[in-house]
């Protein structure tokens, strides 16, 4: 892509594995056999994104690819349980939406929320500790840590603007969006040369302000062959209302009807949502037209279409300023900026639980393990009721609890899943 502009985004992340569970024993000068005192393994980093307002492009992911958090450490001797692993941060860019990438489902939309936890780390394994009880043999193992979680993730940066300046290259969008913010885009007479989209605050009184956007590529790319194609678009997915600007100076030698018609096209071909946005249509340049004709064809067009239309000069600041009251006062009746609610489903891994379990009994505790289990319980979620439902029925689909009967498990009996321990009731 040209400029460096990079709105989206293919990366890896994976959340750090739990540490193992210590086996250790208590040494005490004149005691000849201490009780088990291996610690807890610490719990592996989760990835965490965070928004940071000093990013507006996607560039720091182009070249690095994949995200991996820090493992939990393994459990010590002396109930001292290993170090938890490092979070990893992503900073990303305020308005990047979030996708799974297999499936295109939202995952989360770092519009209105600041810092979001991706994957949590895997839990880390008992120690030996807690398989200590009065009559309990001395136990001579301790629970290995789950797994991290690993997604392939798309982002996408959506800005947030309310409203975006759409139109042809050349027509004066970037000077108008410098006339009236403070933004300081890349003005120049010849075509092509926004290729990032820039974004300003217009200060208005009375809680009128709002943030404008300057659209490019919409005609750029294509014809330039960039392969921008309707990329850019995205940035005004959001936009609660919509400015085309149109050149009616005629200086280019083109027909302002022709060009206001060629752009809705290319709105709709990307989305036909998109084409029944709110638009104000602008005609721009006023001060270099020859004579009327241009602007009067337009007026005439727009008002047909029931579009409220503006004649303006942007380089002279002339009628900018009632656009921009125009365009805050049509903002107050319309809904707000658009934020995307997740869709992500998580699905529950496919496992193949045929394999057996293991399972050890130790007086009144039965012990369970297996590969299986482990990549099951690392993608359980135990604190949401469906997910602990699911796991539940998982276990009882595999003939657990069946084999727990036939070995004899009474009511009361606990039941330990590596780090989860609880009561069997029949
Ligand atoms: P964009 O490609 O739509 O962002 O267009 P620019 O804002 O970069 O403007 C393209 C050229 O048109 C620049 O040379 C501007 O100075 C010029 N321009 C923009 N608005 C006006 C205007 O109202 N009057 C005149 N005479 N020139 C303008
Ligand atoms: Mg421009």
């Amino acid at each position: 892509m040209p400029s460096g502009f990079i709105d989206k985004a293919r990366i890896t992340v994976r959340s750090g594995a739990g540490g193992g569970g210590a086996v250790a024993f208590h040494r005490e000068k004149y005691v000849a056999a201490g009780g088990p005192d291996g610690g807890d393994g610490g719990r592996g980093g989760d990835i965490v994104l965070k928004v940071d307002e000093h990013m507006s492009t996607l560039m720091d992911f182009r070249y690095k690819r994949k995200y991996v958090a820090a493992d939990g450490m393994p459990g010590q001797t002396k109930r001292c349980s290993g170090k938890d692993g490092d979070d990893l941060v992503i900073r990303v860019p305020r308005g990047t939406v979030v996708r799974d990438t297999e499936t295109g489902e939202i995952i989360c939309d770092m519009a209105g929320q600041d810092s979001f936890v991706l994957c949590r780390g895997g839990r880390g394994g008992w120690g030996n500790q807690h398989f200590a009880t009065p009559t309990r043999q001395v136990p001579h193992f301790a629970k290995a840590g789950l797994p991290g979680k690993e997604m392939d993730v798309t982002l996408e940066l959506k800005l947030l603007a309310d409203v975006g300046l759409v139109g042809f290259p050349n027509v004066g969008k970037s000077t108008l969006l410098s006339v009236v913010t403070r933004a300081n885009p890349k003005i120049a007479n010849y075509h092509f040369t926004t290729l990032s989209p820039n974004l300003g605050v217009v200060p208005l009184e009375d809680d009128l302000s709002f943030v404008l956007a300057d659209i490019p590529g919409i005609i750029e790319g294509a014809s330039e062959g960039a392969g921008l194609g309707h990329d850019f678009l995205r940035h005004i997915d959001r936009c609660r209302l919509l400015i085309h600007i149109v050149d009616v100076s005629g200086s280019e030698g083109r027909d302002p009807v022709e060009d206001f018609e060629a752009i809705n096209a290319e709105l709709s071909q990307y989305s036909p949502e998109l084409a029944t946005r709110p638009m104000i249509v602008a005609g721009n340049k006023v001060d270099i037209a020859p004579d009327r004709e241009g602007m009067e064809k337009l007026k005439a067009h727009a008002e047909k279409l029931g579009l409220p239309f503006f004649e303006i000069s942007a380089a002279a600041h002339q009628g900018t300023r009632e656009l921009m009251y125009f365009a805050a006062q049509r903002l107050r009746e319309l809904p707000p900026i658009t934020v995307y609610e997740p869709t992500y489903v998580e699905r529950p891994p496919e496992v193949d639980t045929s394999e057996d379990l293991s399972i050890e009994r130790i007086d009144d505790t039965w012990v369970v393990d297996g590969p299986w289990l482990r990549q099951l319980m690392a993608n359980v979620n135990f604190g949401d009721y469906e997910s602990r439902n699911w796991f539940e029925r998982k276990l009882r689909e595999a003939g657990l609890y069946a084999r727990l009967e036939e070995m004899g498990i009474q009511d009361g009996d606990a039941i330990c899943l590596y780090n989860l321990e609880f009561e069997y009731q029949r």
